[in-house]
């Protein structure tokens, strides 16, 4: 039997073991000269003045939104379809989550942002989904005229461009970004994250919430020229990054660029073999800047096919390929209950689309006959599920 192909994989090289090794020799492995090589490598990278590495995307969403003072009677607006962090740390602050509906690309609908702005309003959490960039010129038009900030949920979207230049970068109207490199992100340090602003009273205020409130890091405390004496400004957090996971970011961004190229080849491949069938919807590309596929959503055509979406991710396994769903949307999940019922959270086209998403395998260490046969595969499934046309009647 053919070997199981798994819905994702990270790549790590030599270069990433030698210099998690050289880390470990170093003796010095908690937050230190490797995560600052990663950050300014991640600032040159995205053309972002600061950056500051932290333990994960969660973590960096909850500083964010600490770091900008959001909190009880606030509100912040971000999508349904998304990984339960993004709301999470809107709850996590004390803030009250708004969710506004999609547009039929996944992404957040620009038009339902505006639907739901009160005077609570603080904040817009955009999600680029799938590495697809949102629509920020409209989003950061809404922003300006109501006073609001932007924090991007950015954890699809390493390597993702908009108008000229990568998400976060020096152009961007966003407050703040927030990178995810857990282990099926397009750059992986296992567990990890970053964040990145254009400005500096924000970063100042992130790097000091990020290890307890302290005003200085261990790196000015305990290397030669450092200064035992430090003070509590506020109660922070424990967010950091260990050097040990800074060292495999190092790398994992060297190869970014080549690993988005993959990527789009692979898209591309499945774009081309599944085109033809009717019985799906293959997930849109952007003119506005680059696309950097972290996912592949595919969308069915229930009344087109005789099996649902979950008899359909079953036949995918038995013929052994690994899938996955972006996302049980928000409102769907027991601890969003309290919301769940409020007018501004109702997001029919969230709702609608759902039942109707599959994410394919797409990763760098896909093979060439590992893509040949999801798509293969796939295409199988359509043709045996396929229903057939009513007769027409006249
Ligand atoms: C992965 C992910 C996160 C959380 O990232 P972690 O680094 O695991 O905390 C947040 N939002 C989205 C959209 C994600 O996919």
């Amino acid at each position: 039997m053919r070997q199981f192909i798994p819905f994702a994989l990270p790549q790590f090289g030599e270069e990433e073991e030698q210099e998690v090794v050289a880390a470990l020799r170093s003796g010095w492995v908690t937050s230190g000269e490797r995560c600052q090589r990663f950050e300014a490598e991640f600032r040159a990278y995205t053309g972002a003045a600061y950056s500051l590495a932290v333990n994960s995307c969660t973590a960096a969403l909850h500083l964010a939104l600490a770091a900008l003072d959001i909190g009880p009677g606030d509100e912040v607006i971000t999508t349904p379809l998304t990984f339960c962090a993004t709301v999470n740390t809107i709850i996590h602050v004390g803030a009250t989550p708004v969710l506004a509906d999609i547009l039929p690309d996944g992404n957040i609908d620009p038009e339902s942002i505006a639907a739901r702005i009160t005077a609570r309003t603080k904040a817009i959490i955009p999600v680029h989904v799938a590495g697809l960039p949102c629509r920020m010129d409209e989003i950061w038009a809404l922003a300006r005229q109501h006073g609001l900030k932007v924090v991007e949920d950015a954890a699809h979207a390493a390597g993702t461009h908009y108008r000229g230049e990568h998400i976060g970068g020096a152009a961007s109207q966003s407050d703040v970004v927030c990178y995810s490199f857990y282990a099926n992100k397009n750059l992986s340090t296992g567990e990890g994250g970053m964040v990145t602003t254009n400005q500096q009273d924000l970063y100042d205020r992130m790097r000091i919430l990020c290890l307890h409130g302290i005003n200085k890091d261990a790196w000015k405390r305990f290397t030669a020229t450092g200064n035992w004496f430090y003070e509590v400004l506020e109660p922070g957090f424990k967010y950091n990054m260990s050097d040990i996971l800074a060292a495999v970011g190092i790398h994992q961004l060297r190869k970014l660029e080549a690993f988005t190229e993959r990527r789009a080849e692979i898209a591309r491949q499945y774009h081309e073999r599944l085109a033809d069938f009717e019985e799906m919807e293959l997930p849109a590309g952007t003119l506005e800047g680059r696309h950097c596929w972290h996912l592949y959503m595919i969308r069915l055509r229930l009344d087109s096919l005789s099996i649902d979406r979950a008899e359909f991710i079953e036949e995918l396994r038995r013929r052994g390929v690994g899938t996955s769903v972006h996302y049980v949307p928000i409102p769907l999940h027991p601890f969003f209950a309290p919301w769940r019922d409020r007018p501004e959270n109702q997001c029919p086209v969230a709702l609608a689309e759902y039942p109707r998403l599959i994410s394919l395998p797409l990763y760098p260490r896909l093979a060439a006959a590992d893509i040949d046969y999801v798509a293969e595969q796939v295409g199988a499934v359509v043709v045996q599920s396929r229903r057939l046309p009513a007769l027409a009647s006249h």
